[in-house]
């Protein structure tokens, strides 16, 4: 298949030649943005006290434009303004609408494709240079989080839960992995008893558990990092659609709004699987696909079920996703819709039963919130990163380990913006295979691509 070769940040603009003019790109396609939405009624949602940003008028010119206020967007923003680089981020709806305000909160403890594709790419050197990088994250998430004091529940330890045999043995080579790049704090458990130590469910016979993984409340978070970019100085707003951008002559950006423009030196595009942007080398390297969650009622129980506070999920393609709240509730994720589609029918009772099956015991719970949200996945599960020449700068496609990850290519961004390009030109170094096709083509080859997923997963 063809690859995506991404520019560096310092070669000539790239056109994006269905974008309607020749040095830019403008809102269209089939995923054009909402505009002006409120936070979906999550759990999430529902435990944020209310932080309101405003809505963008007139004209701006400063250092770097973000357009999306995702963990992506808020992440490179606050990088940026502690680097003293002047910066304005657009949101179409509100900080954190989009799958980082929505999302199962796990922080995952490297990337869902293991390490194959870096290997391949990078070399065993660049491979651990990328492993290194996503132990830093962790750290930088532990350091932002107590430095500006964001009140999000974070909470270390992450529990990979085994089915059958053949989990066991993903669940070894994952264990494997860790202890070739020098991480030894992934350890096996082998008995059903020691599993239920973890999470006391009677389907797993042993797992991984993994100290540096966790789980964190990501609309707190999102929201938290945002206040304290603006806090910074950066100029955060909301209900702000960007519509399209112009490369101008001088190399500056002009980004158009309903209300009107900001240039900048700088453009970065964080709009993951919510982009509407006619530039079809990002848009064809990202699949949509929606992801599901249902949130219990308050369980006095909860620490029978959970009796360690840390996030689990079950080692297959399409695993559920699962944790306690702060509040005594079981917050369970699982079943990805390979439509792209946010809505799909009876969605929770499909993951309330899968809740059940997993812990009997929770059979006559109230649901009392149930959501879903968009994520965008990779051909190779690597995120896809780059420059669409000198001026504009992308990076997105985390496929399900966005929560860790956009904070380690938040800050590759922020870096090459600010002169230290050695992370994200590591980074944009690991190819993309473009999906073929668009409209009718791209939902087959998705559909298959969940039906195989859900077949290996019956095998496992
Ligand atoms: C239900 C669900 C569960 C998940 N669970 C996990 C998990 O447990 N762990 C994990 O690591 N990952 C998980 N993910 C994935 C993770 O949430 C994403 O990888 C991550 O949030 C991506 O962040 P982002 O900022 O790139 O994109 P988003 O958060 O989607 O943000 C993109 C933003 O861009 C804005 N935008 C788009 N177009 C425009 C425009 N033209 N103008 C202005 N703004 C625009 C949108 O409004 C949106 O707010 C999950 C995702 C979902 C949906």
């Amino acid at each position: 298949m063809a690859e995506i070769r991404e520019t560096s940040a310092t070669s000539a603009t790239i056109a994006p030649a269905a974008a309607g003019r020749a040095d830019g790109a403008r809102l269209r396609g089939t995923r054009a943005v909402a505009r002006g939405e409120e936070h979906v009624a999550s759990w999430y949602a529902a435990t944020t006290p209310p932080r309101t940003f405003r809505r963008f008028e007139g004209s701006e010119r400063v250092e770097v434009c973000v357009i999306g206020g995702g963990l992506t967007g808020v992440a490179t923003t606050l990088a940026l303004s502690e680097a003293g680089i002047e910066t304005v981020l657009l949101e179409s709806n509100r900080i954190g609408w989009g799958a980082s305000g929505r999302n199962g909160g796990q922080i995952c403890s490297f990337f869902p494709c293991g390490d194959a594709p870096f290997v391949r790419d990078l070399g065993a050197d660049g491979a651990r240079r990328v492993f290194d990088l996503t132990e830093r994250a962790k750290e930088t998430i532990a350091d932002v989080v107590s430095r500006y004091d964001l009140d999000c529940d974070l909470r270390w330890g992450y529990y990979n839960g085994c089915e059958g045999p053949r989990q066991m043995s993903e669940a070894r080579r994952l264990g494997e992995m860790y202890r070739r790049y020098g991480c030894g704090s992934a350890r096996m458990v082998e008995s059903r008893e020691e599993s239920c130590e973890f999470v006391n469910t009677p389907r797993y016979i042993g797992g991984l558990f993994e100290e540096t993984g966790g789980h964190i409340h990501p609309l707190r978070y999102c929201l938290g990092m945002a206040e304290a970019a603006s806090g910074l100085g950066a100029l955060i707003y909301e209900g702000s659609v960007v519509l399209g951008w112009r490369v101008l002559s001088g190399g500056q950006v002009q980004v158009y709004t309903p209300r009107g423009d900001v240039v900048a030196d700088k453009l970065v595009v964080a709009c993951n699987a919510y982009q509407g942007f006619g530039v079809p080398r990002i848009n064809r390297a990202i699949m949509p696909v929606g992801s599901f969650i249902v949130v219990t009622e308050p369980l006095p129980g909860i620490t029978e079920i959970f009796p360690r506070d840390v996030a689990v999920c079950t080692l297959k393609h399409l695993g559920e996703y699962y944790r306690r709240t702060s509040d005594g509730r079981v917050l369970f994720g699982a079943r990805a819709n390979y439509s792209g589609r946010e809505s799909v029918r009876n969605f929770d009772e499909k993951i309330a039963l899968a809740m059940r099956r997993m812990f009997p015991s929770l059979g006559g719970v109230k649901i009392e919130y149930s959501w879903g949200g968009t994520l965008a996945v990779t051909a190779r599960r690597a995120p896809h990163v780059g420059g669409l020449g000198g001026s504009v700068y992308f990076s997105h496609g985390y496929s399900g380990s966005g929560v860790l990850l956009t904070q380690m290519y938040g800050r590759a961004l922020a870096g090459v913006i600010g002169g230290d390009g050695g992370d994200f030109e590591l980074l944009s170094r690991v190819r993309a295979i473009p999906f073929p096709g668009g409209g009718l083509l791209r939902g087959a080859v998705l559909t298959a691509t969940g039906l195989y997923f859900r077949l290996d997963d019956l095998r496992k």
